[in-house]
């Protein structure tokens, strides 16, 4: 088995993909059963030759994926890859290290330690917080998440990581109503429940309302307490307010933790940054690689300013990790043991784009988000309900017949068949409404007309 020609035709149909992908449409067009009659064949007895493995993966596949990295794809909070990350994430899969520890692999711990440093500046988090490059928001929030349970309950006296949790003092967790749910999941895992968590109103944007998070706060004083803010509604894209809310949640002695997977990144581009002014008095920060940074999928960053709690709530010895002096054990500040050396593609998008390339990609997905919603808002039956502040925003389809919610979902599923653009459904606030997300550096401002024509075609 010689590697050359799989290779070879691995490299031939993926800069095929990436050359066609601006004409090709954006939905899928097979449906499950056509997936499952190609693909699902006995498992051979016999071994095929790696090129036509790879030859046939893709003349199977192909019309089943979603062209997501596209430029008209604006569902869910996705995001595109640049051409450098996707070839470094190549070579990580060439190379196949174990970011585990700087023994299997010093390269992969020395640049995740340059991944780190060169985050935390264009975030503008503070240079001593400790870091984690996790598989994405989720790991983030759950890595996060276990660092402050340390943190709050063995200033309690109780210590999480021996004693487990039964007997320990409770816990809670404020939040907005318009969290993300891999919040939930994370307080689910941690042992911490469900019914720790204490929602909080929003304001009209989305953004977390001071006063009632401020009495919530004061109404019980005894409870170890984490707020979690958000830099980025998944709906609306809203910011909350960090210069207040912050010091309002640590004058109660709260651990402050920072939702911002794809909002933190308005932190790297000068005309959003003022979103985030006292972003950096958190505790701790998840955010997204995948998103906003367009990197190929499997990359998420978690920040913690108490590197102690951090390593307490993760940090693992065994005899066989040799200790080296002066370079971090990668695992003690992850959730994964062995895992992929997901840094040289973080690394290779940054030095590519450079400071001044991410604000440029960031900002102009965020000219594209504002000009898709106002350009879908000046069609008749459309009525926007989020402008977006960042790069979301929010409309829905009015109905002559009253039915906005089903007239929504229907034109929803019409704009999604068509091809030439995609967008998603969401329940926001009791109605269903269309979200408009623009994160992929391949957005150009031709796609955005194109969706904006496309969706006039099929309301007309
Ligand atoms: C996407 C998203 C998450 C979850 O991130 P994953 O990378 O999917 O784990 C969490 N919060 C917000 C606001 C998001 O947009």
């Amino acid at each position: 088995m010689t590697a050359q020609s799989a290779l070879d035709r691995a490299h031939a149909h993926a800069t095929n993909y990436l050359n066609t992908l601006a004409e090709r449409p954006v939905h899928p067009t097979a449906t499950f059963d056509d997936l499952r009659n190609r693909l699902h064949i006995p498992l051979p007895d016999q071994g095929v030759p790696d090129s036509q493995v790879i030859d046939d993966l893709v003349a199977d596949v192909s019309d089943g994926l979603m062209a997501s990295s596209g430029g008209r794809f604006f569902g869910w909070v996705i995001g595109g890859t640049v051409p450098a990350a996707i070839a470094a994430d190549w070579l990580t899969s060439v190379w196949d290290q174990n970011a585990a520890a700087p023994a299997c692999s010093p390269a992969s711990a020395i640049i995740e330690e340059v991944c780190g440093d060169w985050l935390k500046s264009l975030l503008g988090l503070p240079m001593d917080v400790s870091f984690g490059l996790v598989t994405g928001c989720q790991a983030a929030h759950t890595t996060a998440l276990a660092a402050a349970r340390h943190r709050l309950l063995t200033a309690r006296g109780w210590n999480a990581e021996t004693d487990g949790l039964y007997g320990a003092p409770p816990l809670r967790l404020i939040t907005s109503e318009s969290r993300h749910e891999s919040l939930i999941r994370s307080m689910r895992l941690l042992g911490m429940g469900t019914k720790a968590i204490e929602h909080v109103d929003c304001n009209e944007d989305g953004s977390i309302s001071l006063s009632t998070l401020g009495s919530a706060l004061s109404h019980n004083t005894t409870t170890p307490t984490i707020v979690c803010l958000q830099a980025g509604d998944l709906n609306t894209g809203a910011f909350d307010d960090f210069k207040q809310a912050i010091p309002l949640a640590k004058r109660s002695g709260a651990w402050v933790h920072v939702d911002g997977a794809f909002g933190l990144w308005a932190a790297a581009d000068s005309a959003h940054a003022h979103l985030m002014a006292g972003i950096e008095a958190a505790d701790s920060w998840a955010t997204d690689g995948h998103k906003m940074l367009n990197l190929p999928f499997d990359s998420g960053f978690v920040f913690i300013a108490d590197p102690e709690a951090h390593s307490a709530a993760l940090s693992q010895p065994t005899s066989y990790s040799a200790r080296m002096e002066g370079v971090r054990n990668q695992k003690d500040w992850n959730l994964e043991w062995s895992r992929r050396a997901r840094g040289y593609p973080v690394y290779a998008a940054l030095r590519a784009l450079g400071r001044r390339g991410v604000a440029d990609m960031i900002n102009t997905c965020c000219t594209h988000a504002k000009r898709l919603v106002r350009g879908l808002g000046e069609i008749d039956d459309v009525e926007v309900l989020a402008d977006p502040i960042f790069n979301q925003g929010l409309v829905r389809f009015v109905s002559k017949t009253g039915e906005h919610d089903n007239y929504t979902d229907a034109v929803i599923a019409r704009i999604q068949a068509d091809g030439a653009a995609w967008f998603g459904g969401a329940t926001w606030r009791h109605q269903r409404v269309m979200r408009v997300s623009v994160c992929s550096w391949r957005t150009t401002e031709s796609d955005v007309e194109t969706a904006i024509a496309c969706v006039r075609r099929i309301l007309t």
